[in-house]
């Protein structure tokens, strides 16, 4: 009841939006026939028109309309379409930083050209988002010609590219590129040492296509670059070594866990967690064996990933199962991927668990990885000034997407009226019967000469019903979105009378399916030709003949976890008004199915006289599956609202440290910057030893002591104090009077022995330190993450207090970079420069920056 409330509330809201464009849409169309008077050179000129506007003043919103005419109308002479009006509608959704759902064909790459014009006017650049290369590049060259014609320039930002090229991608006026690429470019420009080598403007808009598929699915698995760190094996094997005497304490009912035990697993979560009882005994092997000091603590921080890597180990051994999660081939292990089935031998798990898991089987252990950097994709794009999307299903996570990204989702009609069947879906009581079922189904469109497209949830699956369909001599193609160019061309042929095709989700995604085949005029030929007429003809043919034949047949095999995916399955036919029509077919023994049929209702259905090969269909059932869908989508929607919760608290650290990174490459000399930490650092190791009051001697000696090791001031204090006998009382005089003087030691040093060389090496000290602490931060707040419900035995909230504890580890770490950049400036400048003379020699005569950072990298010493 209240979900009908909710839609219904929804919907309205979602006219009324519309209603309120209506005179929007109006005054486009109605400009349209001035628009039509333009000559070419006269429409690509409105682009310098626009522009000039904006700078004296005009808005974007002003401009929209007549901004809108010119795209549609350049659309029209140079791409042969004409921007439909919900299309336009579509385009202001966009440009009003909101989600348009728009169903599979109704032209979302030409809606975006809308948006992208209007927003690129500004000369922010404008960074369209695909879901792979294959389509970055696809729509970069599709409409290329467009923005071309109308004066503005395209770049497409793939992977693999060269520097020059990525910057040129990124200087375009709209660039083509997927999220990882983005994203994993935004963490690359923040790891560089000179401007030179940053590819990315600032960030203003982004317009994501397949937006819930990007921001959604995408969501869980951050953007990380890491770099190996050697000489962690051996921990792997001695962690490995002391799981067998570890008791998992198994769960003696529903409710209670039993008593004993050191550890239990949590097989939804696929999570390990200690016990008390089972840190104490932990505590106890490490020390036996050697591995942890006998006096010391497995609480200390410095020990607490050694809790990091008994949890990996617990997981190596009881939830990641051989065959299952991985195999071991040639003496490696190789992940087979849960959703699709299909062994992914170039990716490795994170975290150590790769290592874990190799110590268990006795493989040779890789090197372990150190997260370099990192970013969730909702925290990446969050930094856009403005952010939108488009997507044929969003409606069902519009909570998600206003709640975290504040975007409204809007759902455009459809061009056409929608006529495709969806039939209710039939379930059976065996996988084997429904597998019956769906095979006589695709027999029969074949025996129709219908088009049918079979959805699975895995690649196993598909080779399942592939397997059937060769046994009775069916032809068919199978996808599993492994090779995307060659999948979209396969994808697009689908729509042919008698075409089987069989395909996981994501197989040729952002690919539309229509009715006879894709159609293509012969290449670099007139389209009025003779040739292309008679390919016209033909393709007409093939396309009545699908229409006859009702269109395109969609067989669900299964329910996704989320009815988001089994939307997009059934999005793939109807298109443009298209009939057609779907049906999914479920079991009881189907995962989701699991979650709310019971082995005593199935034996029920039994006795009843339900036989394996008869269906029920019913619409309790159905609402039953999608209220089960609703709770998965809710748990999931959980772990990524917790995901980022956790991500704020590092993403705002990480703000800060790259925005000091910035600074720091951006200012040619931060040579005063350094003197203000050289004051700070002074004044902190004065205080150490004299905070007012009566002074001791001995705290003189001490401080004198430590002046000369760590800012080499080598005069003795008591010659200021001579200067007047109130300095003694004065703590905070005597202070600055040390401060200036090391502060001019510390800049005629570096004038006289260095020049302008010394510029240099402040600033590539200062950034490599800065670079060295915050990746060994990274480390330390991820370990703190996964230890943090431990707190949870203390009474403690496990969130408060990792953002307590890493907040202090954040300020902890900035002292410590302070006090080794001038640790380590004073013993570059001070002492070791006679005693490294040739490597100086080599920084001073170094003109490539890269190779200066690493020379000067060699001589830092961090404590
Ligand atoms: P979607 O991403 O929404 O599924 P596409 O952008 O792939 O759809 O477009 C589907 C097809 O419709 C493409 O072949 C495209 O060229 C065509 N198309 C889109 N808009 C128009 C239009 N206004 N007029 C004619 N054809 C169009």
């Amino acid at each position: 009841m209240l979900g009908k409330l909710i839609s219904k509330f929804f919907l309205n809201r979602n006219d009324r939006i519309l209603n309120n464009l209506k005179d929007l849409i109006i005054k486009i169309n109605c400009l349209e026939k001035n628009i039509i008077q333009l000559s070419d050179a006269e429409l690509k000129k409105k682009t310098t028109e626009f522009k000039l506007r904006l700078k004296n003043g005009d808005t974007l919103d002003v401009l929209l309309p007549e901004a809108f005419s010119v795209v549609r109308e350049a659309s029209k002479r140079v791409l042969g379409m004409r921007h439909f009006d919900v299309q336009i509608l579509g385009g202001i959704i966009l440009h009003q930083k909101c989600i348009a759902e728009m169903r599979t064909g109704e032209g979302k790459t030409l809606t975006a050209t809308l948006p992208a014009y209007l927003n690129a006017l500004l000369g922010r650049g404008v960074h369209i988002v695909t879901m792979n290369d294959y389509l970055a590049k696809r729509d970069a060259d599709k409409n290329r010609v467009l923005f071309e014609f109308l004066g503005l320039t395209v770049g497409a930002n793939v992977s693999g590219i060269s520097l020059e090229d990525k910057q040129k991608a990124y200087l375009a006026d709209i660039t083509y590129g997927t999220n990882h690429e983005y994203g994993f470019d935004y963490l690359r420009d923040n790891m560089v040492f000179c401007n030179k080598k940053k590819v990315q403007r600032t960030l203003y808009f982004a317009l994501v296509d397949e937006v819930d598929s990007i921001l959604i699915d995408e969501a869980r698995t951050p953007l990380v670059i890491s770099g190996p760190i050697e000489g962690s094996n051996a921990l792997y094997k001695n962690i490995n070594s002391i799981i067998p005497f570890l008791v998992l304490q198994r769960k003696k009912s529903n409710k209670s866990l039993g008593k004993r035990g050191d550890f239990y697993i949590d097989y939804k979560q696929r999570q390990a967690h200690l016990t008390e009882k089972g840190l104490k005994k932990i505590e106890r092997l490490l020390v036996k064996y050697n591995f942890l000091p006998k006096e010391e603590s497995l609480y200390l921080p410095k020990n607490i990933f050694f809790v990091h890597h008994i949890l990996l180990a617990l997981k190596a051994h009881y939830v990641y199962l051989k065959n299952t999660d991985y195999i071991v081939q040639n003496k490696k292990i190789v992940i087979v991927d849960e959703h699709t089935g299909r062994i992914m031998k170039s990716r490795r798990w994170s975290d150590g668990l790769h290592q874990a898991i190799e110590a268990k089987e006795k493989v040779c252990i890789q090197n372990d990885t150190q997260t370099l950097a990192s970013i969730t994709l909702q925290n990446y794009f969050r930094l856009y000034d403005k952010l939108s999307g488009m997507t044929g299903t969003a409606a069902t996570e519009a909570f998600e997407f206003n709640s975290i990204y504040h975007l409204d989702t809007i759902i455009i009609p459809t061009n056409k009226p929608m006529i495709r069947n969806d039939m209710p879906d039939l379930v059976y009581l065996s996988t084997s019967s429904k597998l019956r079922a769906i095979i006589s189904d695709i027999q029969s469109c074949v025996n129709r000469q219908q088009p049918v497209l079979v959805g699975t949830v895995s690649i196993e699956k598909s080779e399942e019903i592939s397997k059937l369909l060769c046994k009775l001599n069916i032809k068919h193609n199978v996808l599993n979105a492994k090779f995307h160019a060659q999948e979209a061309y396969i994808i697009a042929q689908a729509g042919k009378p008698k075409g089987v095709t069989i395909a996981t989700n994501m197989a040729g995604r952002g690919t539309d399916i229509v009715l006879g085949g894709a159609f293509k005029y012969k290449e670099n030929t007139n389209h009025a030709s003779q040739k292309n007429n008679l390919l016209k003809g033909l393709w007409n043919e093939k396309n009545q003949l699908a229409v006859k034949l009702g269109g395109l047949h969609i067989i669900g095999t299964e329910r996704h976890e989320s009815r988001r995916i089994d939307n997009q399955l059934r999005g793939r036919s109807g298109r443009q008004g298209d009939p057609g029509s779907s049906r999914f077919y479920l079991s009881l023994e189907d995962t989701l199915m699991r979650f709310f049929v019971s082995d005593k209702i199935i034996s029920l259905m039994k006795t009843l006289g339900m036989t394996d090969n008869q269906a029920i269909e019913h619409p309790w059932l159905s609402s039953a599956i999608e209220r089960a869908q609703k709770k998965v989508e809710n748990k999931n929607f959980d772990i990524r609202r917790q995901l980022l919760e956790y991500d704020n608290v590092i993403n705002e650290q990480r703000s800060v440290i790259y925005n000091e990174r910035n600074k720091l490459i951006n200012q040619s000399s931060i040579h005063d910057y350094i003197l203000e930490i050289l004051k700070d650092r002074v004044r902190a190791c004065i205080k150490r030893y004299i905070s007012g009051g009566p002074v001791n001697l001995n705290s003189f000696h001490a401080l004198e002591r430590e002046l000369k090791n760590n800012f080499y001031f080598i005069q003795p204090i008591r010659e200021f104090l001579e200067i007047g006998a109130t300095l003694y009382q004065n703590v905070d005089k005597l202070a600055d009077l040390i401060v200036s003087t090391i502060q001019s030691n510390y800049s005629k040093k570096t004038s006289e022995d260095f020049e302008e060389y010394s510029n240099m090496i402040e600033k590539s000290v200062m950034i490599q330190i800065l670079d060295i602490f915050w990746k060994e931060h990274l480390n330390a707040v991820d370990f703190l993450r996964q230890s943090i419900h431990l707190r949870g035995y203390a009474q403690q909230d496990p969130q408060q207090e990792y953002k307590r504890e890493s907040f202090f580890m954040f300020q902890s770490m900035l002292v410590s970079i302070k006090d080794n950049v001038i640790k380590n400036l004073i013993n570059i400048f001070f002492v070791d420069f006679k005693k490294n003379k040739d490597i100086y020699m080599d920084i001073v005569n170094q003109q490539d920056n890269d190779t200066l950072h690493f020379l000067i990298m060699k001589l830092i010493n961090i404590t």
